[in-house]
């Protein structure tokens, strides 16, 4: 029968049951037969030597004496039997099913489900089944369900559905796929992950479906990324490969090793006739900014112009110092163009940009506004954001530019999020740090040892260093028990006052506040910083030494460590000191994970594991994909293969043309992936 058909069509499915069904988005055969179990119940037979104390277990035995009813009340009753399993001679206890009694006759083969009681020898039977164990019941699904639907009534329908459409179905899986992987055949791998004979074929049924769900998934991504590359055009960046190995070679410091291989990456990508949209991520400290400089050099030496943008204004000004520096013996033309820049000045540089004589223009969202003209635009980069925006990309668009995008972030993604939430992007990381940093020393304390830590940085302050101290909140609240920015900055002023100035800072202070005061800090005239989550991005002040981080436990462990990295940024011996009375074990491993290691890659797969991918960018909607039986923690390697085949599908002819392949893009239309245009 056609998987299409309704599930109506099934015996036992009337009226009632068809809402139900419809209430858990089951309209056909095929929708059915695809609503996996989220577990099974384990019937196996076990050897009762090997199972603990108050564990389930299912045991086959023979009945060795006549059964005994004690009748507990009107409805109440306790039978008890006794069975040989093996060599152990048990007890078997049935709590109001006094009817069995007639059928446990001496001699009898049954098997039996329930808990056991490992001291007294008894099992307190759930369920039963007279004769021995049939094959392929050792596994029983269950599902999740709705309204009037129970377990047993489901199954039956599965069994129906399963027997009725199972062998029509298409294999959408080629072949020489499942050859190369040794994946199962779509029937079944569908009768085994509903009714597994046993564990293996359960285990084997489900890394097909993983398999499926993550190609069909990574196909969408490749056939965009496809598309876009097609359609998009783009330009091809001639840049000058001598001018830039100069460039390079005047700089204060050798290139790491993985700075080199993404800037090769970067080139390469560049000079490709398609539009580069690609991801940078390195954590705090491993030297982004010289990658993008070297890019945008990349861009001018092909007689372009680039772009890099930053989220905050002290954070461009950061960058367009730095670049000045680097590229005085060039003879490049760089500008800052933020919020501040007005009037005359502004006039100026929007003329010079318009004329090609800007060559990098640097700068925060005040660089794409409607105004500002670039002669001939080839790279963007945009700093420390997780996504270029949709509408950036428009209005860059709108202006007829079509440059080459690199966004970078400093938040270390786990690779496995990394392709799928950017699947469509390519991903360069800088995985190394240069060379001759100092650890930061990492510390745990209770909170009620903060007079001891006030202690400890004030050393620092007193060989002129400057702390960081941060609060989750800002100000006080009785719904939250956390330290509070605005309390703790009183506090600290009194405390301090006379000898050290502290300041304030937070989200709902004003821009013009805010900048005032990140400068003051930057400077050196405030000695201590508190402040809430919003120095995380960016910020570089190298003379800090001391950070201090208040209820740490209500931080992911990718945000501890980006507030980490403020510190350890000059030459000085930095320390960070985590205050937190976690609850939880996991709040305890995540504190403890935090004082072992100082990569923020490790800290970033750790996290994933403790929260889940959904929760790792902080945000439900952070385009990660939710997927029926892959799960990203654990089937990463899965998800890499699925990427590297997709790729390869999508770039061969046969693929578009090929019977084999049909079902696959059949998949792909459906998802719109072959019409619409770009994810972000
Ligand atoms: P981030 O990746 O966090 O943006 P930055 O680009 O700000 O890091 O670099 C951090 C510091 O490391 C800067 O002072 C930079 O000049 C320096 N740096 C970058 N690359 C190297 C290198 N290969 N060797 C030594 N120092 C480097
Ligand atoms: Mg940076």
């Amino acid at each position: 029968m056609d998987s299409k058909e309704s599930v109506a069509t099934l015996k036992g499915v009337g009226k009632q049951a068809t809402e139900t069904l419809q209430e858990m988005k089951i309209e056909t055969l095929h929708d059915l037969i695809m609503t996996f179990p989220y577990r099974h119940e384990d019937f196996q037979l076990k050897d009762l030597a090997d199972t603990p104390h108050n564990e389930r277990v299912t045991v086959e035995g023979r009945v060795e004496s006549e059964p005994s009813v004690l009748f507990l009340g009107k409805k109440k009753s306790r039978t008890q039997v006794r069975v040989l399993v093996g060599r152990h001679l048990i007890k078997a206890v049935f709590f109001n099913q006094h009817y069995i009694k007639a059928k446990l006759q001496i001699g009898a083969i049954i098997t039996l489900t329930g808990k056991w009681d490992r001291g007294r020898q008894i099992i307190t039977v759930q369920s039963h089944s007279l004769g021995s164990r049939p094959d392929g019941a050792d596994f029983e699904p269950v599902y999740s369900l709705k309204g009037s639907m129970n377990q047993k009534n489901f199954r039956k329908l599965m069994r129906q559905a399963l027997d009725l459409c199972k062998e029509e179905l298409e294999d959408c899986l080629p072949l020489s796929l499942r050859d190369a992987y040794q994946l199962v055949s779509v029937q079944e791998a569908l009768e085994w992950v509903h009714f597994p004979p046993d564990g293996e074929a359960l285990k084997k049924a489900r890394r097909r479906f993983v398999y499926e769900e993550l190609l069909l998934f990574q196909l969408k991504m490749q056939a965009l990324r496809k598309k876009n590359r097609e359609e998009e055009g783009g330009s091809q960046i001639d840049y000058d490969l001598h001018k830039l190995k100069q460039f390079i070679a005047a700089l204060p410091f050798d290139l790491t090793a993985a700075q080199k291989r993404v800037v090769n990456e970067i080139c390469k990508d560049m000079k490709e006739p398609y539009r580069m949209n690609r991801l940078l991520q390195g954590d705090v400290g491993s030297g982004k900014t010289v990658v993008a400089a070297i890019s945008l050099y990349a861009a001018v030496t092909a007689g372009l112009q680039g772009a890099l943008m930053a989220p905050t204004e002290i954070l461009a000004e950061q960058h367009a110092n730095t670049l000045a520096q680097w590229f005085e013996p060039f003879g490049l033309n760089i500008a800052l163009l933020t919020g501040s820049v007005k009037g005359k000045k502004r006039q100026l540089i929007l003329e010079q940009l318009a004329a090609g004589e800007i060559d990098i223009l640097i700068g925060t969202h005040a660089l794409i506004q409607p105004d500002v003209q670039f002669q001939q635009l080839g790279l963007v980069i945009t700093d420390e954001q997780h996504r270029f925006g949709v509408d950036q990309r428009r209005i860059l668009k709108d202006k007829g530019y079509n440059p080459d995008v690199l966004f970078m972030t400093a938040t270390p993604i786990p690779r496995t999020l990394a392709i799928s939430a950017f699947g469509e992007m390519d991903v360069s990381a800088i995985d190394e740090m240069p060379s001759g940093r100092k650890e930061i020393e990492t510390f745990w304390m209770k909170k009620e040892m903060f007079g001891k830590v006030i202690g400890r940085m004030e050393k620092e302050l007193a060989a002129g260093r400057q702390a960081y101290v941060i609060c989750p909140l800002i100000e006080e609240s009785d719904k939250l028990e956390y330290q509070n920015a605005v309390d703790l900055f009183q506090q600290l002023s009194s405390y301090f006052q006379g000898k050290y100035s502290v300041g304030l800072m937070h989200g709902r202070l004003h821009p013009d506040e805010k900048e005032e005061t990140m400068r003051a800090f930057t400077e050196g005239n405030i000695s201590v910083l508190v402040s809430t989550t919003v120095v995380e991005v960016g910020v570089n002040v190298p003379n800090a030494s001391f950070m201090l981080i208040y209820d740490a436990e209500r931080f992911g462990l990718s945000q501890l460590h980006q507030l980490r990295g403020r510190v350890g940024r000059g030459s000085e011996q930095s320390y960070c000191v985590l205050l937190a009375d976690p609850k939880t074990e996991v709040g305890k491993e995540r504190m403890a994970s935090m004082t072992e290691t100082n990569d923020g890659f490790v800290l970033a797969e750790k996290d994933l594991q403790l929260r889940g991918p959904g929760d790792f960018f902080g945000r439900k909607q952070s385009g990660v994909p939710e997927f029926k039986m892959a799960d990203l923690v654990h089937d990463y390697r899965a998800l890499e293969t699925a990427r590297k085949d997709a790729e390869k599908l999508v770039n061969s002819e046969e693929f578009w043309r090929s019977e084999e392949t049909a079902c696959l893009r059949g998949h792909l239309e459906e998802s719109g992936a072959l019409s619409i245009g770009r994810l972000d």
